[in-house]
């Protein structure tokens, strides 16, 4: 019989993420998962004593940087990879849409495969483990499932103007195939102005069954604001122009919260996107409600939206997580660069937090805290070592040896470059 291996990885640092960062710390690895996290010294006691169990040890000091749990982006669109630089940066949601969409439906199916790999590979490049993929069209899924990228995949209902009140299943047969199926995987709303509100009751209906955490792209945007108090501006046009307008439709005259509200839409495992234009009231009620949100504040910028006031957000008591959102409105998948974007903004909020959401929350938001977010024992072993140079302020190094990619993945046989395959 073959001896089980003890890995034990040691470093300048090990940042757990869910207690205090251990100087000269190790953490010990059995098979895919964590056995144990602390001081190398004592690590290697353990291990030498057979407390971490009976196995062959192997043993790597990384040396000059910190070990740290990987990152988990929990708002993406991988099916748009293919749109990378294809659209300009736009000074409103409604054009980057419309350009989104007709650049979409030129790519050829082989094109949005590639795609896919491609942005499946640059998540791994940057040290995600864990991501949240939002698709239409299911074609992300068996490329997912045949990658090292974890997911939770949300399968996007749309219908403006679909106002049945059947099983949401016959209107989107997908979900047939899913229902009961070991995927991890969760219808999701599009938008309050592209999905019918009996739509969001069927959806929700369709996750409680399932127990499946919920999704929907929230107060993105100036105009959807204004859609929804008045019926009118350019999301009416856009709803005209794709034949999913309907006549006698009555605008829910409030805020996208309160609407959503009202229609039974939040719970404790929904996860929100966007919260640009979130006023006070739907803040609270997220809160209250213990609503997940997603920030993805570059693509914010590039679609011209603004940026979500994270001080108010935080002061409001809302769970936080950070998305990159699709390579259609960034120029890469790396989540550092989300991080620095908050900061650089931000500079009140603590580094830490950011990086807090980025992990602990982004894990708890999927529903994989058991899996992932922080080092500790009986985790998954996803390990991340980045490089840092001696006497630097840890948490700046640490993002920018993020930002600039110098991330490895540890592994049984050291360390990795990783390259998605
Ligand atoms: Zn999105």
């Amino acid at each position: 019989m073959m001896r089980p291996i003890i890995v034990i990885h040691q470093a300048r640092w090990v940042i757990p993420m869910n207690g205090w960062i251990i100087s000269q710390g190790a953490v010990a690895v059995a098979g895919d998962r964590i056995l144990a996290v602390g001081p190398a010294g004592e690590i290697r006691r353990r291990a030498s004593d057979g407390e971490l169990g009976q196995g062959e040890v192997r043993y790597y000091d990384h040396g000059q940087g910190a070990i740290m749990p990987a990152l988990i982006n929990t708002h993406t669109h991988l099916e748009f990879s293919g749109l990378r630089q294809a659209i300009p940066p736009q000074t409103n949601l409604p054009d980057w849409l419309q350009a989104a969409i007709s650049r979409f439906h030129r790519l050829t199916p082989e094109e949005i495969d590639q795609g896919v790999r491609q942005g499946i590979a640059e998540m791994r490049r940057f040290g995600v483990v864990l991501a949240g993929e939002v698709s239409n069209t299911g074609r992300s899924l068996p490329l997912l499932q045949n990658s090292p990228l974890e997911f939770h995949y949300f399968y996007e209902c749309l219908g403006f103007n679909l106002l049945s009140q059947g099983p949401l299943e016959d209107d989107f047969p997908f979900l047939n195939r899913m229902a009961g199926a070991d995927v991890p995987l969760s219808a999701a709303a599009h938008s309050p102005y592209a999905v019918s509100a009996p739509l969001f009751q069927r959806i929700s209906a369709w996750n409680r069954r399932w127990a499946r955490p919920g999704s929907v792209h929230l107060a993105e945007s100036r105009e959807e604001r204004d859609f929804l108090s008045q019926g009118d501006g350019s999301f009416r046009e856009l709803l005209i122009r794709r034949g999913r307008w309907y006549e006698g439709y009555i605008p829910p005259g409030c805020s996208a919260a309160v609407y959503l509200d009202r229609l039974g839409f939040w719970n404790e495992s929904v996860l929100a996107v966007h919260g640009v234009w979130l006023d006070p009231q739907e803040q609270e009620i997220l809160a209250r409600r213990g609503v997940w949100l997603a920030l993805c504040p570059r693509s914010n910028l590039y679609t011209g939206v603004g940026l979500p006031d994270l001080p108010a957000l935080q002061r409001a008591g809302i769970k936080l997580t950070l998305g990159t959102d699709s390579l259609a409105s960034v120029p890469d998948l790396n989540l550092f660069q989300e991080i620095k974007v908050l900061q650089g903004h931000f500079p009140e909020i603590p580094l830490p937090d950011i990086f807090l959401m980025t992990i602990g929350n982004g894990a708890a938001a999927l529903n994989r805290s058991h899996d992932f977010g922080s080092l500790t024992p009986g985790k998954k072993a996803a390990l991340l070592f980045l490089p840092l140079s001696s006497g630097a302020p840890l948490w700046p190094a640490l993002l920018e040896a993020g930002v600039q990619g110098r991330i490895s993945w540890l592994t049984q046989t050291g360390k990795e470059f990783a390259d998605g395959n």
